[in-house]
């Protein structure tokens, strides 16, 4: 992370010039905007708002992009960015392991409009080639995925798919724009759930799209303002507080992380670790060049078998049990537990697989919370 970065945080498009000097931007909690005397360039907040506007252009200077749109959630973001890209008779590559929601519209939902999916497991470049195809439209990427920390070689695969007319857009909620820049890498849209770090506080559900001006003031009236799902006022303020502190938050997160990694992967009880901050990470030459930094989510999977993972909850204190991830405390939950062997296979998760989300509690707490599940479940 730069220093521009952190000072885009703090001061980057509050315009206090607009608000009155206000140095936090008000909350306009209005639907539409009049025009009897004079056209103040607002019309309806399903399409503006100057409140939404705020944190969209610190998300497009963050993500080094000319335009942002703040949408109702993460998967808001992700549909309409894909359903701006596809069109009828078209197809899509993404990845085995991607967002399980994002994996289910476009396996399950798209193909009733005759657009079909083609899943790769993504580490390797031929992957891309040998998925596309005349009529690919899209290739849909997530770097690295959220479960198993694998990730994708963004220039390349930016510079394939340009090739070929294809255009591309990748996930960035794990590693936020202070780890991660696609965009400058050619891809050419970046999405976010703002409900993970980008927020921080595990109280709002928002999500982000950030490209060129030309995208974002064709899906504002289009696949946003036609669909609709569009971020309101007050968790625009919510998310532009919570990036405020972001560059802490993600220092911190990160800090802890790597020392919750270590002691995992030196654990007894623990048979495997997938973190990108790793450095015996299998593509840990991509992460040096591709990212420059890693949160603070990561998997591992205990040597002990399924029945006994289930133990592990009762022993927790620090440790909550839930699916999201990116707030201020830590979380656990089992995406590799419980599953038949097809649905393991088809996402590429492995069996018995332990997401943990690294909380800004003290990292001794945290690992001392782990060590005594870890030992309640070993086999011994
Ligand atoms: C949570 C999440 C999303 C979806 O975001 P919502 O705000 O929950 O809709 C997308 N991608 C990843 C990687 C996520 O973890």
């Amino acid at each position: 992370m730069t220093n521009r970065k952190q000072d885009i945080c703090m001061h980057g498009g509050d315009d206090y010039d607009r608000f009155h000097g206000a140095v936090v931007p008000p909350i306009y909690q209005s639907s539409l905007y009049t025009r009897k005397t004079k056209n103040h360039g607002y019309t309806y907040s399903r399409v503006a708002n100057p409140t939404v506007e705020v944190a969209e252009r610190k998300l497009a200077l963050l993500e080094e992009g000319e335009a942002a749109l703040a949408f109702s959630s993460g998967m808001a973001a992700i549909t309409a960015g894909i359903l701006h890209y596809a069109k009828q008779g078209a197809h899509i590559v993404t990845l085995r392991s991607v967002y399980t929601p994002a994996r289910l519209f476009l396996e399950d939902y798209l193909p009733r409009f005759g657009i079909e999916t083609t899943l790769v497991s993504g580490e390797r470049i031929e992957d891309f080639e040998a998925a596309i195809r005349d009529n690919t439209s899209l290739v849909y990427l997530e770097s690295p995925v959220s479960n198993v920390f694998s990730l994708q070689d963004l220039g390349a695969i930016a510079e394939l798919a340009r090739s070929k007319g294809i255009a591309t857009m990748v996930d960035n909620t794990y590693a936020t724009p202070l780890y991660q820049n696609p965009l400058r890498l050619g891809i050419d849209a970046v999405v976010h759930s703002a409900s993970k770090y980008l927020g921080g506080h595990s109280d709002l559900i928002g999500g982000v799209l950030i490209g060129s001006a030309a995208l974002c003031e064709q899906m504002k009236h289009a696949e946003r303002g036609m669909l609709g799902a569009v971020m309101d006022p007050q968790t625009a303020a919510l998310l532009t507080r919570g990036l405020r502190t972001l560059p802490v938050r993600m220092a911190q997160h990160a800090a802890n992380a790597a020392e919750v990694a270590q002691f995992l992967a030196s654990h007894p009880a623990v048979e495997r670790v997938y973190y990108p901050g790793l450095a015996d990470h299998p593509q840990s030459e991509l992460v040096r060049r591709q990212m420059s930094g890693s949160s603070g989510l990561m998997s591992f999977i205990p040597k002990a078998d399924e029945e006994r993972i289930k133990e592990l909850p009762k022993a927790l204190e620090v440790f909550e049990i839930g699916p999201s991830w990116g707030g201020f405390e830590s979380l656990m939950n089992f995406p590799g537990v419980g599953l038949p062997e097809e649905a393991l296979t088809h996402t590429g998760i492995p069996r018995g697989l332990v997401r943990i989300s690294v909380g800004l509690e003290s990292a001794a707490a945290i690992m001392e919370d782990l060590d005594r599940g870890l030992r309640r479940i070993a086999r011994t």
